[in-house]
């Protein structure tokens, strides 16, 4: 990782810088020069590494599997007994099962039988799986045709001794817990929890229980916030809805840099509102507006006081979504020192059109699935309007349409990100 630089320097390194008409991957740049990993790791029980970046590498203690054994039920045979293009019988000497080992030797002519996960009994080193065979009593006659080795698992295939078995940065998901346990770590180290304040700007913005009066909304953004920052697996803090005034919004800002690694805040950032807060901020700290070539979004801030960065998204609730996936996400897992993992755009055939024009990507709610024939097929969900979150609930999908590119007709590829693994 590069190490991180003021938000001056970071901007002084993208040519033709216009805060005015920042395309997606210039911001996206500038932020990921500009946040600063988390140092501070603590070694947490296993099952609570969840989602969670390691601290270190994880070097395995053991092989896995400790032994050579049966991948399949069957017989463990010695290969060399084998005729090429006759039945061999063998004389069965014994049995082993997972966790229960054939405890002699084999000699030439004898058989085990084997489950699966059996360690394979000495002298044998290949296993002939029981359905190809015919027993009889004490033999079985294996079919010409085998392959030396087959159906054996090696001594450390999984994970050698000696050998990383996780590098650092790797978050921590389901497969990685079963990897731990199969390495008899009943700890592991995590850098600290990434502690996240986030609240809501607006004097419309009314909180769940309280009346709606005339023009009055209830904050929902606060909502998908706490959905999405729980999903990162940082500490979200709820600072709640902070009215439209210098003074709530400084003091709001000075707590939130005090106690958290991040902020994320949503509305007042948008022509007209930006004004107070971009007053209130320049006291505070680093911190740039922007208005960006995307759409939903376009008006953002982005800043840095102390080492607590600032993400200022825009009030509309799709807007806050996309912003926070394509902007936010990344840096958070960044700073919570996880290893970049871009999520994998699907390419998928577009069933309709898509009206765009180059110079600015455009982020739509879609719906993606396999046609009878087994392509990618992809279309628009419900209405675009970047204040209709039902739209995010109705897709599985954001279809991503790239700066340069123009519309879209039906049956033209399109990018999209699954919402899996995205939110
Ligand atoms: P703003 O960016 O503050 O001008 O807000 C843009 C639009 O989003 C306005 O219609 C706001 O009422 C709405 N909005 C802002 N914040 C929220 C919120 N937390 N929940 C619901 N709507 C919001
Ligand atoms: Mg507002």
């Amino acid at each position: 990782m590069n190490a991180p630089q003021t938000l001056a320097e970071a901007i002084g390194c993208l040519s033709g810088y216009d805060p005015d008409a920042l395309a997606v991957e210039q911001a996206r740049a500038i932020i990921e020069r500009v946040v600063v990993p988390v140092e501070a790791a603590e070694r947490v029980a296993v099952r609570a590494a969840l989602g969670r970046p390691l601290a270190g590498d994880v070097v395995s203690p053991i092989d896995v599997p400790a032994n050579d054994n049966s991948a399949m039920d069957g017989y463990a045979v010695r290969f060399a007994d084998l005729a090429a293009d006759a039945p061999t019988a063998l004389a069965v000497v014994g049995t082993a099962f997972a966790g229960r080992p054939f405890e002699g030797n084999t000699a030439p002519g004898q058989a085990v039988r084997v489950m699966t996960g059996a360690v394979m009994p000495a002298g044998t080193d290949t296993v002939v799986v029981q359905e190809v065979v015919t027993r009889d009593g004490e033999r079985v006659v294996v079919p010409p045709g085998q392959r030396c080795g087959q159906h054996r698992r090696l001594r450390g295939e999984d994970l050698g001794r000696g050998r990383p078995a996780l590098l650092a940065g790797k978050r921590v998901g389901p497969a990685e817990l079963g990897l731990l346990a199969s390495l008899g770590f009943a700890e592991v180290a995590v850098r600290r929890r990434l502690r996240v304040a986030f609240f809501s700007t607006g004097d419309e913005l009314r909180s769940l229980g309280e009346p709606l009066g005339p023009g009055d909304v209830y904050d929902r953004n606060r909502y998908t916030l706490f959905g999405m920052l729980q999903r990162l697996g940082v500490d979200a803090i709820d600072m709640g809805v902070v009215r439209d005034d210098p003074d709530a919004l400084e003091r709001a800002m000075r707590t939130a840099a005090h106690n958290a690694d991040a902020i994320v805040s949503s509305g007042g950032v948008s022509v007209g509102e930006a004004d107070f807060t971009r007053q209130v901020m320049a006291r505070l700290g680093d911190i740039a507006f922007w208005t960006i070539a995307m759409r939903p979004g376009r008006p953002m801030a982005f800043g840095r006081i102390g080492n607590t960065s600032y993400f200022g998204l825009p009030g509309n609730p799709v807007a806050v979504m996309v912003t926070f996936q394509f902007f936010v996400r990344d840096a958070l897992l960044r700073q919570a020192g996880a290893a970049p993992a871009p999520l994998p755009f699907v390419r998928a055939r577009s069933l309709g059109a898509f009206r765009k024009r180059p110079g600015r990507t455009e982020y739509q709610r879609g719906w993606l699935e396999c046609d009878a024939g087994g392509a990618m097929t992809v279309r628009s969900v419900g209405s675009q309007g970047s204040g209709i979150l039902r739209s995010m609930s109705e897709a599985n999908c954001m279809v991503v349409l790239h700066h340069a590119q123009g519309s879209v007709e039906p049956g033209d590829p399109v990018d999209c990100i699954a919402f899996d693994g995205l939110v």
